[in-house]
């Protein structure tokens, strides 16, 4: 037993060189052993991280106001925030890149709830608008909005609302659409893509252990949570590594390999490229970026008060009162109250640097495609505009690690690391993103049959990238 590439499989997506010889075969065996045996507990970890859930999202809820000096050492509302943001988020995002979705199979507590509901529930027809490629893309949107309004990173009541508001979605979809599947991970939840996306890049990688030829597409008939065609699975996006298909010892199921982190993406053309996720790339690194610009922008608070001047002027007072608390953050007692005017300035900004972001990286790639073709590519230019976007992700991936795992240095300040160098931590991850980013259009440039002339056709992206780094670079230092 081993994973034996088929005939029609590309080099790319066979198992990586690290695989080879008996010895390897047997170890590599016993680790696929030993991971269906951890099916059976996987569970009781389901309910050990629901009450974990539970603990860090609605006990800071009731807990005495945090004092100025308090740190998360000392107090039970510092400690439960340093604990989402700190701990969950950069595990998550660090966790991708080495072992896929694990996060996903392993200890979410909510894609979970979503299956047991749909064991239970009414078992309907998953409705159109649901499987709309655009949808999870609008979810995130939609989430890292509402996020930033109410306040999520500092408000445990804003944290409670998005986490605990996508959980009770999470359970009443699975308990309405589909047959014992994952509906909610598959097409609706906020983090699903992103999380698909980076796993791309993850080292580990489950592929048919005979392959069937025809493209990789949702399906119906499979064991597979999340609809894969198992005999023709292409690509790590929606496996969220539940391991139901690892079958030791058989010729049919997916098998575990180990390959570089990045591989899939250097040979996107063998991997279900998809313009839904480089659009996401885009605009996610767009939206997010927005969520820490406004901060930062010096001309933010002029547009601001020119836009609440004309407002008045027009005798619509109502732009200088607080909004709901659930829309935006209303927390006098912390000395936060945002107004009609602030929610239009974040959102109204968020949304613009999104679009400049998928603007600039579109133009970006869709310049290095028609370069690449210039040069000998034989790819449509669709084709290579979308497979070329897919270089952006590690910059993203590292921005958005820094930026949305805000308090993952807290611990290294408290053991003395200065401000000074947490950023230089900060510039290099960025850097790393940015160098990794170059490398990987590069590679993909190579898999487009760009030889002579790849350094011109890289320009474009490359400059795409830079542009992207150089924002969170003034966003996030
Ligand atoms: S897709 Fe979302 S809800 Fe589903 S397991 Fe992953 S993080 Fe959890
Ligand atoms: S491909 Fe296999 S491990 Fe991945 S989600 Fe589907 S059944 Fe689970």
């Amino acid at each position: 037993m081993h994973i034996i590439p088929a005939k029609d499989i590309s080099e790319a997506s066979a198992p990586s060189r690290f695989v080879g010889g008996a010895d390897f075969a047997s170890r590599h065996s016993s680790l696929e052993r030993r991971l269906v045996r951890l099916r059976s507990w996987l569970p009781w970890v389901h309910v050990g991280m629901f009450l974990v859930f539970l603990a860090v999202l609605v006990v800071p809820v009731y807990l005495p106001e945090s004092s100025e000096q308090a740190t998360f050492l000392d107090d039970g509302r510092e400690l439960a925030n340093y604990l989402l943001w700190g701990v969950w988020f950069p595990l998550m995002f660090f966790s991708v890149v080495i072992t896929g979705r694990s996060w996903c199979g392993f200890l979410c507590p909510m894609g979970a709830a979503s299956e047991l509901a749909n064991r239970h529930g009414l078992k309907r027809q998953t409705p159109a608008w649901i499987r709309w490629p655009g949808t999870p893309i609008l979810s995130f949107i939609i989430i890292t909005l509402l996020g930033q309004t109410t306040g999520a990173r500092d408000h445990p009541e804003a944290a409670l609302e998005i986490f605990g508001g996508t959980f009770v979605m999470a359970v009443i979809v699975g308990w309405l659409w589909g047959r014992n599947k994952r509906v909610w991970c598959r097409h609706l939840c906020p983090i699903g893509l992103l999380l698909g996306v980076f796993a791309r890049l993850g080292a580990v990688h489950l592929s048919p252990r005979k392959r069937k030829s025809g493209p990789d597409q949702l399906t119906d008939k499979t064991i597979c949570p999340t609809y894969i065609d198992l005999p023709r699975k292409q690509a790590a996006r929606h496996c969220i590594e539940c391991l139901r298909c690892i079958l030791p010892g058989h010729t049919a199921g997916l098998a575990v390999s180990f390959r570089r982190p990045g591989q899939e993406l250097e040979a996107i053309r063998h991997h279900a490229p998809d313009v839904w996720e480089t659009l996401f790339i885009f605009l996610g690194a767009g939206v997010a970026l927005g969520g820490f610009l406004w901060l930062v922008l010096p001309f933010y608070n002029d547009w601001r008060q020119a836009l609440g001047r004309w407002f008045i002027e027009q005798g619509q007072y109502w732009i200088g009162e607080p909004g709901p608390a659930w829309l935006m953050s209303v927390h006098p007692e912390r000395r936060e109250v945002f107004r009609w005017l602030d929610f239009f300035m974040i959102t109204g900004t968020m949304v613009t640097v999104m679009a400049l972001s998928a603007l600039v990286l579109s133009m970006a790639s869709l310049a290095s495609a028609g370069l690449a073709r210039w040069r000998g590519s034989g790819e449509s230019l669709f084709q290579a505009f979308v497979q070329i976007g897919y270089s952006q992700a590690p910059v993203a991936l590292m921005a958005l690690m820094i930026g949305l795992a805000t308090e993952l240095f807290t611990p290294f300040v408290r053991l003395g690391m200065t401000t000074a160098q947490v950023n230089d931590v900060k510039a290099a991850m960025i850097l790393f993103g940015l160098l990794w980013s170059v490398w990987l259009a590069w590679r993909i440039l190579q898999g487009l049959g760009v030889d002579r002339g790849r350094w011109l056709a890289l320009l474009p992206s490359a400059a795409g990238s830079s542009a992207m780094a150089a924002a969170w670079w003034l966003a996030v230092l």
